[in-house]
């Protein structure tokens, strides 16, 4: 059984890299959990997992005719299997999105979870495939009305494919926002579960400035409790029934975004 989740939002910067590796380790106790860089334009997922020197990434498997094997992107990692994006402006120009539908297809034969760290934009077809191709999204919110605003943009997109809210995520949470506000707007609009707040925290930072996941680094840290109560929030079900492979090779990619 698989189930592929994308970890969107509206906006950059609001935390899916970090929430996308902290849910990772968080259900990886439970789960055969694989997490994928699908940011392909905006690619960080490497630094936060120290992968930078990673030799063969994401990019190298979306390039026509390069002789990468699926298998070469994969590091196992904190628990996980990790695969990275590279950062150069040249190989994501190279990169053919569409062929991500193969490599989501390979790597969801041989695992349980599957996370797309995805781009913030809608605006391309390498935007947009990750939450196409996924089953569910779990959206990363910062905690002010514009920020839901554009979560929702997300949602009614990925709804448009069949892409359901697993649930939303409030990151980078301080005490004086009045999030009990902004959640209960935000529950009234958003499908799935409020799967948690995640504070604002020294150690999400200083983590990244490591070049390791918040839950390896700082297990103890209130926001890493946070990430893994979120975890076992999240019922990870069966994505769908039939042949695994086919059913993210035959997504249906839009024309025009
Ligand atoms: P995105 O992938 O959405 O662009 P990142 O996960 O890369 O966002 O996070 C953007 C920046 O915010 C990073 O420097 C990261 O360390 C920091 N950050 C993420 N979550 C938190 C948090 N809860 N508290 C403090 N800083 C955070
Ligand atoms: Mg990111």
């Amino acid at each position: 059984m698989v189930e592929a989740f994308a970890v969107a939002s509206g906006k950059g910067g609001t935390g899916k890299t970090t929430s996308t590796l902290a849910l990772g380790m968080a259900l990886a106790e439970k789960h055969d959990v694989t997490v994928v860089d699908a940011d392909t334009g905006m690619a960080n997922l490497l630094f936060h997992a120290g992968l930078d020197d990673a030799a063969v990434t994401l990019h190298d498997l979306l390039v026509e005719g390069a002789d990468a094997a699926v298998s070469d992107a994969v590091y196992d990692r904190f628990g996980m299997k990790v695969v990275p994006c590279g950062t150069s402006l040249a190989a994501f120009r190279a990169a053919d999105p569409e062929r991500l539908r193969d490599v989501v297809a390979e790597l969801a034969a041989d695992t349980d979870v599957l996370l797309l760290d995805s781009p913030a934009a809608l605006g391309s077809k390498s935007a947009v495939l990750p939450i196409v191709l996924a089953d569910r999204t779990v959206i990363v919110l910062q905690p002010t009305i514009p920020a839901l605003s554009d979560g929702l943009k997300v949602q009614e997109y990925a709804r448009s494919y069949g892409t359901e809210t697993a649930g939303t995520l409030f990151n980078r949470v301080r005490d004086d926002e009045g999030i009990d506000r902004v959640a209960e707007q935000a529950d009234r609009y958003f499908g799935g579960e409020k799967l948690g707040v995640i504070p604002e925290s020294d150690a999400a930072r200083a983590a990244r400035g490591a070049g390791e996941p918040l839950l390896a680094h700082a297990p103890d840290a209130p926001a890493s409790e946070a990430f893994r109560e979120a975890g076992r929030r999240l019922d990870v079900r069966d994505g769908a029934s039939g042949d695994v492979a086919d059913r993210f090779r035959s997504a249906v990619v839009p024309d025009e975004v």
